[in-house]
């Protein structure tokens, strides 16, 4: 079993002036492919690498499997980890690539270890590469080896540190479906960081977003992207990013009214939004938040809110429409809707797809 425990885990340098990780607690069942992404420098790499024994926490402890393996050195800890350099012994072949952790950390039969990189290396396609040195193959070639040598182990848990971040897109979107097979195949206890937040959502069975050192959600990706814990998850996850209106909120009537601060709106709502949260928001000041695909063209209707279109972003599938509505405010719609720079649109969005959080914690109020 490879349960994973995180509690109160800390790390400070430079003698306590950078907070790298701050009271990390994460669980992590046996089985599971949990993703962590967040911004660069939020602690992603300093918190995978206390995983793997290669930094030594503040405080706080780590158990793996049900043992407390905080003060356990790395090599004796039972996780493979796969870089985003790759990290292959330049003049080692790939089989003694392959087969170097094996001699290291078991004292198996020649047979037996030829066997299980065998085995290994035709699980990844890259049988043809064994007597190749790492020089001679390709950017996707070497990650494969590199995932291969983790495989052949055995471990108890996987590290991924961006393994994807040197690959083409191509090659990228591939490899990931790759990573998914073998561990819809192997059964495999991951921790993948990633800065790519598409990658996050689409391979974690959870994810863990860091912010400034602190662990600001956990949570199936689909869940928290309806329902972010705060401002920044909101503005975090989902492309092209949630938008942001500053109102205030007025719920002394029967319904709740909502009026733009500084693009002028007047929404009254009063069906699903009021039903699911009556008599839990207070009147105040709230920064509403609403994804650009959750946007609707409307003709003037209630409810309504009218900008200025600068940019018509086309990509295809959809049409990223820039509006000026005292801040920038992207809207994502059909192709077929092509308003000009310069012409004046009216929108309006579906109540269930409002969020509000409080302008001073950033938290959902809900
Ligand atoms: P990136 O996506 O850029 O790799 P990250 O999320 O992985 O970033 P970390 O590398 O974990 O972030 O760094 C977290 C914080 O700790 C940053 O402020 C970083 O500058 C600091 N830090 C990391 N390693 C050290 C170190 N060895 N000495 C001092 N500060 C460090």
């Amino acid at each position: 079993m490879a349960h994973v425990r995180v509690e109160s885990l800390r790390k400070e340098y430079d003698v306590g002036t950078v907070v790298a990780v701050d009271d990390l607690n994460l669980e992590i069942e046996d089985g599971e492919f949990v993703t962590v992404v967040g911004p660069s420098g939020c602690g992603k790499t300093t918190t995978l690498r206390m995983l793997a024994g290669l930094e030594e926490p503040t405080s706080g402890t780590i158990s793996i499997g049900g043992e407390d393996v905080t003060d356990v050195h790395a090599k004796n800890r039972d996780v493979a980890m796969v870089f985003q350099n790759y990290a292959l012994y330049p003049h080692k072949t790939v089989f003694e690539n392959m087969a170097f952790g094996l001699r290291m950390s078991t004292d198996m039969s020649a047979d037996e270890r030829e066997r299980r990189v065998t085995e290994t290396a035709e699980m990844m396609d890259i049988e043809g590469l064994l007597e190749d040195k790492p020089d001679q193959l390709s950017g996707g070639q070497k990650q494969r080896v590199a995932l291969g040598r983790a495989i052949v182990r055995e471990p108890d848990v996987f590290l991924f540190d961006e393994p994807l971040s040197n690959l083409d897109a191509k090659l990228r979107t591939s490899m990931r479906a790759e990573i998914q097979r073998l561990q819809n195949e192997l059964g495999i206890t991951a921790v993948y960081v990633t800065h790519d937040q598409h990658e996050a959502m689409t391979m974690g069975d959870r994810i863990v977003i860091l912010d400034g050192g602190e662990l600001q959600q956990v949570g199936k990706p689909t869940r928290v992207y309806e329902n972010p814990a705060n401002e920044f998850v909101g503005g975090f996850i989902g492309s092209p990013s949630m938008n942001f209106l500053e109102v205030d909120v007025d719920d002394s009537g029967d319904g709740v009214n909502l009026t733009g601060l500084e693009a002028e709106f007047d929404f009254e709502l009063s069906g699903s939004y009021v039903d699911r949260h009556a008599g839990s928001l207070e009147g105040g000041r709230y920064t509403l938040g609403i994804r650009p695909e959750s946007v609707e063209f409307v003709d003037g209707a209630r409810n309504s809110i009218t900008g200025r279109v600068s940019v018509v972003e086309p990509v295809g599938s959809d049409n990223y429409l820039h509006l000026d509505l005292g801040g920038e405010f992207v809207a994502r719609v059909s192709p077929a809707i092509e308003p000009q720079p310069g012409d004046d649109v009216t929108l309006t969005f579906d109540e269930s797809a409002i969020h509000l959080f409080d302008p001073e914690t950033g938290r959902d109020v809900f």
